[in-house]
């Protein structure tokens, strides 16, 4: 009955009595227009009979690696475990320490939980929520194994100073590129900077499947053949396990099928998403309100973010206004009751102020200009009390 709900995956009502009419997200549609596209990959794979891995998956990862810019690219079960096995394929293991930021959805800090190894929290910059440059060569002079840059809301801005930082101290980094596929700074994409990167293809990310999904993307093809036995058992030849930290973590050769269709239309989809984020930007900047939206290839506006000081009342308007809204994320990683022992090596006051006031609104693809019209007018409404910072 009361089961606990996937994410964001469902249309969200805020406050009885008033329907939310444009959602953060609504998949009917874009299953609706891939309907096509999705019954020919699935009679195809019905076909080949072929389910977990096999030619399908071989094919999807060629291309993807194609797409990334790298020369490998390892099919797993989902974004969480692409971040965990490549933490793992970089060396990180039982009391490595590294590096990442909380501000990302505990994903990093669930892939290092995993792994026994222990996160240390740098912080933000206040344009982006992304993670700090300056601040990562402090955490770097204090000694870190790895780094995971989380490319957050799809924005990838600082990865060159970041991959500078981590070349010079000699420390593998780990792109997140869960929310940032089809992105590119200087014309090379997110996933092909770091010595592996991690994806997600759970269904609202802007390359979604029909369920589950991930995947592991390196150019070092020692790191992807590690990344390559973990996600299946550790084996290092059928029925013979020599890995440590191996598991059951196959891409569906459905989803694979999925994907190579849907790869072809992303970019143009990517594009959309920054003109209804762009549109939102402006109507924000006209308040006074700041967005931590930044138009131009290093994004793929994945979320449309504002920061807003009155969170709440901004989204009681907006949801008279029948538009629905979230907040990624509410809670930093160090403050989940799980981390409760867990103790700062410094403090992140970016991270914390950030979380008390960012608000994403609708921004997939999918949306008509007149549902971009009445986000935006209803955002008009919504920040007239100046509720900026
Ligand atoms: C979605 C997401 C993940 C995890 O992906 P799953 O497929 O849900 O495990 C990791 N990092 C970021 C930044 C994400 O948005």
């Amino acid at each position: 009955m009361a089961g606990v709900r996937p994410k964001d995956a469902n249309p969200s009502i805020h406050a009885r009595g008033s329907p939310v009419l444009i959602t953060v997200n609504d998949l009917h549609r874009s299953t609706a227009e891939d309907a096509s596209l999705i019954l020919e990959a699935l009679s195809r794979v019905v076909g080949a009979a072929w389910f977990a891995l096999g030619p399908e998956v071989d094919a999807f990862e060629g291309e993807f690696a194609e797409f990334v810019g790298a020369t490998d690219c390892v099919g797993v079960g989902n974004g969480t475990d692409a971040l965990e096995i490549a933490l793992r394929s970089v060396g990180v293991s039982e009391g490595s320490v590294v590096a990442t930021v909380s501000n990302a959805g505990f994903y990093s800090t669930a892939a290092c939980l995993a792994i026994r190894a222990l996160p240390t929290y740098v912080d933000v910059l206040p344009e982006t929520g992304g993670m700090d440059p300056a601040q990562l060569e402090a955490a770097l002079a204090g000694g870190v194994d790895a780094v995971v840059v989380t490319h957050l809301y799809g924005e990838m801005g600082e990865i060159r100073a970041i991959s500078q930082l981590c070349e010079r101290a000699g420390v593998p980094l780990v792109e997140d590129c869960a929310q940032a596929v089809g992105a590119a700074v200087d014309g090379r994409p997110a996933g092909s900077w770091g010595a592996a990167a991690a994806f997600s293809f759970y269904p609202t990310k802007n390359l979604g499947a029909l369920g589950d999904g991930g995947a592991v993307v390196s150019s070092d093809h020692g790191i992807a053949q590690l990344a390559r036995e973990l996600r299946q058992y550790g084996w290092t030849a059928k029925y013979h396990v020599e890995r440590v930290g191996g598991r059951n973590s196959r891409l569906d050769a459905l989803q694979a099928a999925v994907l190579r269709g849907r790869l072809t239309k992303l970019q143009p989809r990517n594009a959309r998403r920054r003109e209804i984020a762009t549109a939102v930007a402006r109507v924000a900047s006209d308040r006074g309100v700041r967005t931590l939206f930044a138009d131009g290839p290093q994004n793929v506006a994945h979320h449309c973010v504002l920061v807003v000081d009155d969170r709440d009342e901004v989204r009681r308007v907006l949801v008279e206004e029948g538009v629905g809204s979230d907040v990624h994320y509410p809670t930093p990683d160090h403050r989940q009751p799980v981390m409760a022992n867990f103790s700062l090596s410094r403090p992140l006051p970016v991270t914390e102020r950030l979380a008390a006031s960012i608000l994403s609104v609708p921004c997939y693809p999918e949306l008509t200009d007149t549902e971009v019209e009445q986000v935006c007018g209803a955002l008009e409404k919504a920040l007239a009390g100046g509720h900026n910072r």
